[in-house]
């Protein structure tokens, strides 16, 4: 029977586990363990170990969890969505979808932190940040958000940066989507902003305002000439922002030349399947005046050591990770995959190409606006790119089910009118199925051109895209060429463990990844009718079931897009749950020194103010200055917020203590759980004590970090706190943080489809190894680094931080020397001086095995021996491998004057001889590139310069 029952891949340790059961046996003598059992003993303080095994019932065997994931999508129903408001059919090209959307090599990279290893994906995004530049006509873009809604709301909080004129009201065009109306108002909320909806022509009077916004087009359809109503914000003092369609921008007068501060919007259409809510990039731009207040991640470009173009992430100083509760926004994890493949949309068509798609989609506006016509209905407005509203009356209902009925959604306005968008996806029979919804028996599609509608008035007629990137022949040779290039400039998970503290870059396996390409949860726009989602809704209830037993939390809520994104909706919870209780004065927020940058930005998004909380000798939060600030800030005391196990990569044995003192005085716990890959099946965040937890699905629970996202930051919530859960965006009302009410629900199978392989005991047994790996680690470098910090018994939890800081002065190695020295051996660098200065955070994950762990070991101890031979006096101190690090191949030919050899540049212990990871370019100048910035894609000449 067992032997009939056998399947390669039925062993949950085959997959997602590294090590097999006799490396687990060696390792665990290194760490000095009797068992695994033993282990956990050892490392998680007894306290907070969980009573009962997590338990699903059997973990399923690969093809099981595919079948079974056949099933749930096609429970959902795939119709053809002309519901717009700010979704759309499009079309992924196939060459795209293959070498990028379902290439490893894309979406396993991490966020581009270190230049040296993601150069191919830096220029995916500077590709990026120039198309926005030249559609909205502004100076610069970042690299993208979260959603339109957020970039919407970041929009706001950038006005009131920029504004001079001190008011606290910002203005709403009503014709914004819903979704942007509702996150903005969360926004605004518990920073004390007004927000003010209403016509433009009518209620808009600047002087009351620090800013406003502007839906271009408008979600009924229609396009305003905006130049009058910025110029007279401008007189005012206040800042103009602009919500604009990327497509229409093709055709139409962009925000920049219509005089707009900063315009935002979704790259959804550009290629990136709706996916009943996302993940796709929204995008934001501005003038270069503003570019030191824009939040998010911006690409920029520099220079190598040799004086070569290099790309790097550009005015890092304004982000979460350096400015804390002063940064421009708490943007960590935004949408690098899809703004990448956003740009390479507009590679692979062109300027002529995107202009062609968006004339057809208009023609077949004006033909489906025609045909309503013919039948008798009026059609609003009178200009308009892809969406027309159509006067119904008191056949809507009728109309809509009609419409369904034949395959196609529409979108209710109001209670008598209909909306209809139009997009690439828009075929005849379409348009004849909506004819009919609409009462016409023998509809024709007349191929004819049909006159414009557009407003001759606002006709773009300033060029776009004329960077030779997007005139390259794009025969498909050339473009899979120039991705597979791209790709093999960088270093992601498909060659080599990314040993990143916090980050948990663990296996993305790809039988949880086939169905996200399926079209039943790719093409499903957000507001579908409910029985249209069964899939989605079935997917989501198990999955929160699943999460709600991992975590010991009572309800779970997936609509923030993020880590960041879920901790701003957890303080939210927080926030009104106070105000519920009449403590509105409660708005102290403790959060330790060590704490992730983006937990106290969140904390200052919500109004809250930020009172921090000292580390002591080893690393804990330190229980006497934690007890005398609550006790100092008791009548206010909001929340604390904790990391567990800490950011230290410890389990601090006092962390049901913490939570005692906070309830003690009032307060909430928010506990991050980003490092809840040390947790699962071991320990629940519920059960130790706090209140909320987000969790960083994109680490946790195995969906790709992307190359800097996508994410899912849903949040756990003890019951008390269910009534403050994020709410529908579609409603317009106060409380989403999303535009789509499930976030990136589209990527929801990954996570779910581990869950499935797994079953509770193999994600258990995942804790376990992932706290072995990383003793593992602590044990082989320990003669060589000291490890910064342990646990009570000397244990450390999924990571452990190296201190590096006294090479320095014993060698003038810095932490950065170390790390570009890795690239060398084969390695994406560990976690740089964060959360202590100088030093590294390791971890290392279930998923690698023995091998692998060993080989980075290997590749340390040989560094530090280049330390040695330094501090020794054997190796000059300014001119040696780790000071050049990392070398390329230009460092293999011509003259070569350095006292070490070329073999011991390029090939270091690790480096895997004809395997080795060549980086593109020597070690890049950050200074320069800041000084000197340049955010878009360089011009012609400097290319033909760096080609020679
Ligand atoms: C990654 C991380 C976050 C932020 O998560 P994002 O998804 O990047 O926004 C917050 N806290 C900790 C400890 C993290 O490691």
């Amino acid at each position: 029977m067992p032997h009939d029952r056998y399947d390669p891949y039925d062993f949950a340790n085959r997959r997602h586990i590294g090590p097999t059961t006799q490396e687990i046996d060696a390792m665990l003598g290194v760490v000095g363990a009797e068992s695994l059992h033993a282990l956990m003993d050892e490392t998680l303080p007894a306290d907070i170990r969980q009573e009962e095994r997590l338990d699903f019932g059997v973990a399923m065997t690969e093809r099981r969890v595919i079948e079974h994931m056949r099933g749930i999508a096609d429970k959902n129903r795939l119709l053809v969505s002309l519901i717009g408001q700010g979704y759309h059919g499009t079309t992924m090209p196939p060459v795209i979808q293959r070498n990028i959307f379902e290439n490893p090599a894309w979406y396993t990279a991490y966020s581009p932190y270190q230049p040296e290893i993601s150069q191919g994906r830096l220029e995916a995004l500077l590709n990026f940040q120039t198309l926005v530049c030249d559609l909205t006509g502004l100076d610069i873009a970042n690299a993208s958000l979260l959603d339109e809604a957020t970039a919407a709301a970041e929009a706001m909080g950038m006005a009131q940066r920029i504004g001079a004129n001190g008011k606290t009201a910002f203005f709403v065009d009503a014709e914004c989507l819903p979704q942007t109306i509702a996150v903005l108002r969360t926004r605004a909320a518990p920073l004390g902003w007004t927000i003010v909806v209403g016509d433009p022509a009518t209620d808009l009077d600047p002087a009351q305002v620090f800013g406003a916004i502007f839906q271009y087009p408008g979600v009924c359809g229609g396009i305003r000439d905006l130049t009058g109503a910025i110029a007279d914000l401008h007189a005012a003092g206040a800042v103009a922002v602009v919500a604009a369609d990327p497509l229409a921008l093709t055709l139409l007068t962009s925000p920049g030349e219509m005089g707009a501060d900063i315009a935002i919007g979704s790259m959804q259409r550009y290629g990136v399947p709706m996916g009943y809510g996302g993940p796709h990039a929204a995008y934001m731009a501005t003038r270069d005046a503003h570019k030191r207040t824009l939040p998010g991640r911006l690409v920029g470009v520099s220079v190598d050591a040799r004086g070569n173009r290099a790309y790097r992430l550009a005015l890092q100083t304004r982000e979460q990770h350096i400015r804390r509760e002063k940064a421009t926004s708490n943007i960590c994890t935004a949408q690098v995959l899809l703004a990448v493949i956003a740009g390479m949309y507009a590679v692979f068509h062109g300027p002529r190409g995107l202009k062609a798609i968006a004339a057809r989609v208009h023609r077949d506006a004006v033909r489906l606006a025609g045909g309503l016509e013919a039948l008798g209905f009026t059609v609003e407005p009178e200009h308009f790119f892809d969406t027309i509203t159509v006067r119904v009356g008191a056949f809507q209902g009728l109309i809509l089910g009609q419409a369904v009925a034949n395959g196609v959604n529409l979108r209710k306005v109001g209670a008598d009118r209909i909306g209809i968008t139009v997009d690439e996806r828009t075929r005849p029979d379409i348009l004849q199925a909506v004819w009919r919804a609409f009462g016409s028996t023998d509809p024709v599609y007349d191929e004819a051109w049909p006159e414009s509608r557009l407003p001759q008035a606002l006709m773009r007629t300033s060029p776009y895209l004329t960077h030779p990137i997007f005139h390259m022949n794009r025969a498909e040779s050339e473009m899979t060429r120039y991705m597979r290039r791209l790709a093999d400039r960088d270093l992601a998970l498909d060659r080599a463990m990314i040993p990143l503290g916090s980050c948990t870059m663990k296996l993305n396996a790809t039988a949880e990844m086939l169905p996200v390409s399926w079209p039943e949860f790719a093409e499903i726009h957000p507001f579908v009718p409910a029985d249209q989602a069964l899939g989605y809704r079935a997917l989501i209830d198990d999955l929160s079931e699943k999460l709600c037993a991992i975590t010991g939390y009572d309800a779970i809520s997936m609509q923030p897009n993020s880590g960041a994104q879920g901790e701003y909706a957890g303080l939210l919870a927080i926030r009104a749950y106070h105000l519920s209780r009449g403590d509105a004065h409660r708005t102290v927020c403790l959060i330790p020194s060590s704490a992730h940058g983006t937990n106290p930005a969140s904390a200052q998004m919500c109004g809250m103010s930020v009172v921090v909380v000292g580390a002591d000798a080893q690393g804990n939060v330190d229980l006497d200055d934690f007890r005398k600030k609550a006790e100092l800030h008791s009548g206010k005391l909001a929340a604390c917020m904790i990391t567990y196990p800490s950011t230290h990569g410890v389990f601090e044995v006092q962390v049901r203590a913490i939570c005692d003192i906070v309830h003690g005085h009032g307060g909430q716990v928010y506990l991050d759980g980003a490092n809840l890959n040390a947790l699962v099946g071991l320990a629940r965040p519920g059960d130790i004590g706090a209140d909320v937890s987000h969790l960083n699905l994109h680490k946790t629970f195995c969906i790709p970090h992307g190359g800097g996202g996508p994410g899912m930051g849903p949040i756990g919530v003890k019951a008390h706190l269910i009534p403050f859960l994020p709410s529908d965006p579609r409603t317009g009302e106060e409380g989403a943080v999303s535009a789509a009410p499930y976030g990136s629900a589209s990527i929801l199978p990954i996570s779910w489809s581990y869950c499935l392989l797994m079953g509770g005991r193999g994600l258990t047994q995942a804790t376990r190894i992932a706290i072995l790996n990383a003793n593992y680690i602590a044990a082989r470098l320990k003669g060589a680094y000291p490890v910064l910090y342990s646990g009570a018994q000397g244990r450390v939890a999924h990571e452990c931080i190296i201190d590096v800081r006294p090479f320095q002065k014993s060698a003038g190695v810095s932490v950065d020397d170390i790390a570009k020295r890795l690239i060398d051996c084969g390695f994406h660098p560990p976690t740089m001086s964060w959360p202590v200065a100088g030093t590294l955070m390791i971890e290392p994950t279930e998923s690698e095995t023995k091998g692998e762990i060993d080989r980075f070991c290997d590749a340390m101890l040989a560094i530090r021996e280049e330390i040695r031979a330094i501090e020794d006096g054997r190796m000059d101190r300014a001119n040696n491998p780790l000071k050049h690090a990392p070398h390329t191949v230009r460092d293999l030919v011509g003259t070569w004057e350095r006292p070490y050899s070329r073999e011991a540049a390029c090939f270091p212990s690790g480096s895997l001889g004809m395997d080795k990871y060549w980086p593109p370019i020597n070690r890049v100048d950050n200074a320069y590139g800041d000084r000197n910035l340049v955010c878009a894609c360089p011009p012609v000449d400097a290319y033909s310069e760096a080609a020679e």
